[in-house]
């Protein structure tokens, strides 16, 4: 089989290897729809966990082409998507229902072999069924299943005013996801136009192209989507007495941040922190299917295997126009 591999930091190869044989408890699946995210470029430039070399991808879908012996909930031909992050489930993380934490934590395209590939072979648990749902749509149940992961530890009520800070793929499903637990009135800043413009299209009640429009003391939840610290430290000024913020985008590893800690103490504030997601995939699922959570206007480029290198390198210039760069490893038909 054809696929993606980054053999060290920095280089990316195209390279056929055989078509991995599933394990009794695993399903092989015929990769058709790859979403490249943020952690890609991670792996890709050599700032993230995990070792060399890896065939990246973590955000995908399929169809089931062969199951291992032990294999009870899948057959052959059934459309899927993938939840990369596999816990041991018996570690004292896991055990206290924190599987996100697994002391033992592999994840799929980041320490094991990935989506980024005509053929993954993945657990059986790691795997739900996603009926006719768009291979394309379907591969966002990883990212869509971390948003609702965040949105939960922030615990939004309805009726409550959010600010969402950073309008990339993870903002604009943040957005939408805030909308449906009820916030009424959701205020999003960003610099680049056309992604502001995605998020007034997708429900923001305010738009903004400056952090200083956005109201000081203004907001019940403030959310963080970009992982840029010094957009995270204004996450503080915005949120009102009793409020809450979420610093959800992924921040560079080793880099620090300074703020004025006495704003914590008056304004009484929450901060939460959110790593990948815990047992949110069914959720996400649903969402998908109802339509009620589109993400069909994320995607910006639909590329062939080929397009990896190119892709991430579009996310990083980032140009205007560049949102979600979809890889299709089985060809784009
Ligand atoms: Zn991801
Ligand atoms: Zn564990």
């Amino acid at each position: 089989m054809k696929c993606i591999r980054i053999p060290e930091p920095n280089r990316v190869e195209i390279v056929e290897l055989p078509k991995p044989a599933p394990r009794e408890g695993e399903v092989l699946i015929r990769v058709h729809a790859s979403g490249i995210c943020g952690t890609d470029l991670h792996i890709l430039r050599g700032e993230y966990m995990g070792g060399y070399p890896v065939i990246p991808g973590h955000e995908f879908s399929g169809v089931i082409e062969q199951v291992g012996s032990a294999v009870t909930r899948f057959k052959p031909g059934e459309r899927v998507a993938v939840e990369p992050n596999i816990p041991c489930n018996n570690c004292p993380e896991c055990l206290h229902n924190r599987q996100n934490f697994c002391r033992n934590w592999q994840a799929v395209g980041v320490t094991l072999p990935g989506g980024m590939a005509e053929y993954a072979a993945v657990p059986e648990a790691q795997v739900f069924l996603t009926g006719s749902l768009p291979f394309e749509q379907a591969a966002f149940v990883e990212p869509l299943s971390c948003v609702l992961h965040g949105l939960e530890k922030l615990a939004l009520r309805p009726g409550e005013s959010v600010a969402i800070l950073g309008a990339g793929p993870i903002g604009i499903q943040l957005l939408r996801a805030a909308r449906l637990m009820g916030a009424t009135s959701i205020s999003v800043a960003e610099r680049n136009p056309a992604r502001l413009e995605l998020a007034r299209r997708a429900g923001a009640e305010a738009v903004f192209s400056s952090l200083d429009d956005l109201q000081p003391d203004g907001y019940d939840a403030v959310i963080d989507a970009t992982g840029a610290p010094a957009v995270m430290r204004r996450c503080i000024d915005f949120a009102r007495p009793g409020g809450r913020v979420l610093w959800f985008g992924v921040p560079p590893a080793g880099k620090e941040l300074s703020f004025e800690p006495f704003k914590v103490f008056r304004k009484g504030l929450a901060i939460y922190g959110s790593f990948t997601s815990l047992r949110n995939s069914y959720q996400a699922v649903s969402l998908l299917q109802s339509g009620r959570l589109p993400v069909e206007d994320i995607i910006s480029h639909r590329l062939p295997l080929e397009g990896f290198l190119r892709g991430c390198e579009l996310i990083e210039q980032g140009a205007e126009d560049v949102r979600k760069v979809m890889i299709f490893p089985n060809g784009l038909g």
